[in-house]
């Protein structure tokens, strides 16, 4: 069993890589449009050269860290496995897609190159914690004969439907095909890929039977019986979204309660 304080260490680890990505990306893009009269072409070129860059850089720190991550949890399960493997950083291609589809953003009627920021820093960050998941599953692939199982776990303060979905099954045994189906990752998605060993596998605090009685709850079927996927995810939406709003209050109310601690300390002193 992963301790939710390990589990939560290794997540803001992997979120620094992450935002200091993003944070260069954006000094980056500030920086090509002081140059003054650039084409969107030429920003959007440089935006995929550099984000190209700064994913296989922070990338492969996020990679190492869940390589780390994975030898731990081996470890601590008593399973004797090789050193992690590090996932292959390289997303040019998917990359350079998001970007061309954020530029859309440019090439519109009214383009809004604030929106093409915002979305070109949420795709780096997507990118580099995605190097970190998928060092989890290719060591879980490698790893299967010794009962190497994987689950997505959700973290952060939002998690879309389809996430939890995935997050509804479980420790499942590690294969090509199991990993292709967790390999879905969206902007601002804070799941993380993590690694269980038999009896020992879980993270304290996740459980995925809750999402699974989500799931049950929302599953709609279509005119022939089957899951209607959209329908389903549609309602769980529905039923997740008074939870999202509880968190979303709870969180704003620490926030302030804090900023009010801050004033009280600065007249004290
Ligand atoms: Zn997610």
């Amino acid at each position: 069993m992963i301790p939710s304080q390990a589990f939560r260490e290794y997540g803001d680890a992997v979120a620094r890589q992450a935002e200091e990505a993003s944070a260069r990306l954006r000094t980056f893009m500030e920086a090509i449009e002081m140059l003054g009269d650039v084409s969107n072409e030429f920003l959007r070129n440089s935006v995929i050269d550099f984000m190209g860059a700064l994913v296989y850089r922070y990338g492969t720190v996020a990679a190492v860290l869940a390589a780390d991550f994975y030898n731990e949890t081996a470890a601590s399960a008593g399973v004797r496995v090789d050193d992690a493997l590090i996932a292959e950083v390289d997303y040019d291609a998917a990359v350079s897609g998001s970007v061309k589809y954020a530029a859309r953003r440019l090439f519109d009627q009214n383009p809004d190159t604030e929106a093409f920021k915002q979305a070109c820093m949420a795709v780096v960050s997507r990118f580099v914690k995605k190097a970190a998941n998928d060092t989890v599953s290719k060591n879980c692939v490698r790893d299967r004969r010794k009962g190497a199982r994987f689950a997505r776990v959700p973290s952060g303060t939002e998690t879309c439907a389809f996430c939890l979905m995935l997050a509804s099954r479980g420790f499942v045994y590690a294969s090509k095909d199991t990993a292709g189906e967790f390999d879905h990752f969206h902007d601002g998605c804070d799941c993380k890929i993590v690694a269980g060993f038999g009896d020992d596998a879980g993270v304290e605090g996740y459980e995925h039977g809750k999402y699974l009685e989500m799931y049950e709850d929302a599953l709609a079927y279509d005119a022939y019986g089957l899951v209607d996927l959209d329908e389903t995810l549609n309602s769980m939406r529905r039923s997740m979204y008074g939870t999202i709003k509880d968190r979303r209050n709870a969180r704003r109310r620490e926030l302030r309660a804090a900023r009010q601690a801050r004033g009280q300390d600065g007249e004290s002193s």
